[in-house]
């Protein structure tokens, strides 16, 4: 659809060039505007779609955490998330799935949630990723996983980027990708506290929060950013939760 909306516009660009210059250049350029937009905004929804939200009766989050594992923060989050009694959603990269299986099996007896987040992290091309080099990505970590004994049946998008052939690889790999209702942008924050600001701001049941580990995470956040969120989240009467995926189906 997609490749077809830009190929129309190009062709009804050369046809008016011509005649009508100012329609011409904007059949050019508009259809890859529209484009760009769904491929790099934050929470559009024209290339791929996935829920912000889960559905529940209760004071509920599902707590998120991108870029693992970790073999510095990754044990420490456990020992957090068993002091709160939250379960979590681990979306683990796949080449460091593969160098840390300890960690990922540490993750599922915790009794929280594998996901898929690619093989690499190709943060910087995977929006212009080609269909067979999603597919490689995809198949890695599942790979991986699957060596591991883990079937991940979720996936996030890195840096939410959602090129126009990411929907219908998912759709053949039989992955459910997940979007999220807030961050917690740890790179742009200066405390943990300024983290559980934003991704709390409009705390409410069915909220997914989206946190990340690792080294992209600045020094004085890393660990802590999750420790003030899940704190607040205590004491503000909210348990972490893994919806199911009927909680998702039509959020
Ligand atoms: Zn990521």
């Amino acid at each position: 659809m997609w490749l077809l909306l830009n190929l129309g516009g190009k062709v009804a660009a050369l046809l008016l060039a011509d005649s009508a210059w100012a329609v011409a250049v904007a059949c050019w350029f508009v259809p890859d505007a529209i484009l760009a937009y769904h491929v790099f905004m934050p929470h559009a929804q024209g290339t791929l779609r996935a829920p912000r939200r889960f559905i529940t009766a209760g004071r509920e989050v599902w707590l998120t955490i991108d870029d693992g594992p970790d073999a510095e923060d990754t044990p420490r989050i456990l020992q957090l998330l068993a002091e709160h009694q939250a379960r979590a959603t681990f979306f683990l990269i796949g080449q460091k799935a593969a160098a840390h299986p300890a960690l990922v099996h540490a993750i599922v007896a915790g009794g929280h949630e594998i996901a898929h987040h690619t093989h690499t992290h190709p943060i910087g091309t995977f929006w212009c990723a080609t269909p067979g080099r999603v597919r490689r990505e995809l198949d890695a970590a599942t790979d991986i996983f699957c060596r591991l004994g883990i079937s991940a049946t979720r996936f996030r998008t890195p840096g939410n980027q959602k090129s126009p052939w990411l929907q219908s690889v998912l759709k053949s790999r039989r992955l459910a990708p997940i979007d999220w209702t807030a961050r917690g942008l740890e790179g742009w924050s200066t405390s943990p506290g300024a983290v559980a600001d934003r991704v709390l701001r409009h705390l409410a049941p069915g909220n997914i929060l989206l946190l990340h580990e690792g080294p992209g995470v600045p020094v004085g956040i890393r660990v802590e950013g999750v420790r003030e969120v899940l704190g607040r989240l205590t004491r503000a009467g909210y348990k972490c939760v893994v919806p199911t995926a009927a909680q998702l189906a039509s959020s």
